[in-house]
């Protein structure tokens, strides 16, 4: 289980406690907003702990726009698969993550850097963080911030 805070250095039992509530506190609210994509439960669990450790301000971003949509999909059952795309708001464009069910049996790192690569394309609205950058390398760039870099070895 990952954790929001690093709590391997935290000595103060009350202190410890708190971040240990709080990630439970989390881990809910992810659990809660994930229900409504209705994932598969193997990748709902991945989605889970790359989202359990994105930065707050990164992670609210995507949980409190109500025109973010994640969902997945098996690239086997249909040679052409409809990707639901959310509602505009605010004079912003929907966002979607579609995810493929065969990631399943796939190394962990691999999945979770797919999930943490796909959400920071989401973030900067599939953009680079500069005019100039592209967006491949911004979202790679960011998954790695986050904890997820690419893996070196292709899968
Ligand atoms: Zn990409």
């Amino acid at each position: 289980m990952a954790f929001v805070f690093p709590n391997e250095s935290i000595q103060n039992p009350v202190v410890k406690y708190f971040f240990l509530a709080y990630n439970v506190f989390v881990r809910q609210k992810i659990e809660t907003w994930l229900l409504a994509f209705q994932l598969d439960e193997w990748l709902c669990a991945h989605v889970v702990e790359v989202v359990a450790v994105l930065p707050k301000l990164v992670r609210e971003d995507l949980m409190t726009d109500p025109s973010f949509i994640m969902h997945d999909y098996d690239p086997r059952d249909r040679t052409v698969t409809c990707v639901p795309v959310g509602m505009p708001s605010r004079g912003k464009p929907g966002r979607s993550v579609s995810l493929k069910r065969t990631l399943n049996g796939r190394p962990i790192e691999f999945v979770r850097w797919v999930i943490a690569h796909e959400l920071a394309h989401a973030h900067l609205r599939n953009r680079g963080r500069s005019i100039d950058e592209d967006p491949e390398t911004a979202a790679d760039s960011l998954a790695a911030d986050w904890g997820f870099p690419k893996p070196v070895r292709r899968f």
